[in-house]
């Protein structure tokens, strides 16, 4: 039997990231990967957490109920270790409005104009989350760490990847190619994590 899965993002493309790892971590063709697109009735829910597995956990419990289906959802962002971590759970919209990743990045690096690259150091985390529709729930995260450039580099990417140089490379994540990033992203780790789990309590 064919067992659907829904995935919380209207995003096509964390669909197919997240059907490519799955794949690897060998869930076959019966379990059926869908985005929340195909059920455009349900509202996206509100971000009221206070930690990135928090708001996983809250996305994911609300597409579980709506649907009926297992869940899968996720929550990412940028921590500065000299800013205490923000913007963190704020990343979308640390420079007010939600999504604008130039204003973004923009002011994040006026925040830090005069901190020096030994105190640049930050790391990408994710939080991932399943919910079975009778409530059972796992979390798992990822990080990705490295330091903050004082200019951004490269086209790549979205967010603060132009300014984010992972520790094990010589340029930003915006100058990596999407397999590069995705084999040590956060959200690759954090996924990979959860695909055994997602495999287990599918079965
Ligand atoms: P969300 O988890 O899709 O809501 O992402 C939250 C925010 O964190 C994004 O808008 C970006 O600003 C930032 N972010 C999360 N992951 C990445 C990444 O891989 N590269 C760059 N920025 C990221």
């Amino acid at each position: 039997m064919t067992r659907r899965l829904v995935l919380a993002t209207r995003n096509a493309h964390k669909v197919t990231e997240l059907r490519a790892i799955l794949a690897e971590a060998g869930l076959g063709p019966d379990v059926e990967l869908v985005g929340a697109d195909a059920y455009p009735e349900i509202p996206d829910v509100k971000e009221t957490g206070t930690t990135f597995a928090e708001n996983a956990l809250l996305k994911a419990r609300a597409l579980a109920e709506a649907t009926g289906l297992p869940a899968v959802a996720d929550d990412s962002g940028l921590c500065v270790d000299v800013l205490g971590g923000a913007p963190g759970i704020f990343s979308a919209r640390w420079a007010g409005r939600h999504g604008d990743d130039q204003a973004n990045l923009d002011l994040l690096l006026a925040q830090l104009s005069d901190i020096d690259a030994p105190h640049r150091a930050a790391h990408f985390a994710c939080a991932a989350a399943l919910v079975l529709p009778d409530g059972t729930a796992r979390v798992t995260e990822g990080r990705l760490t490295g330091t903050l450039r004082h200019t951004p580099a490269g086209t790549g990417g979205f967010g603060y990847d132009p300014i984010l140089q992972p520790d094990t490379e010589t340029r930003t994540c915006a100058e990596l190619t999407p397999d590069e990033k995705n084999a040590i992203s956060h959200r690759g780790k954090a996924f990979r994590a959860l695909a055994p789990q997602i495999a287990e309590l599918l079965r």
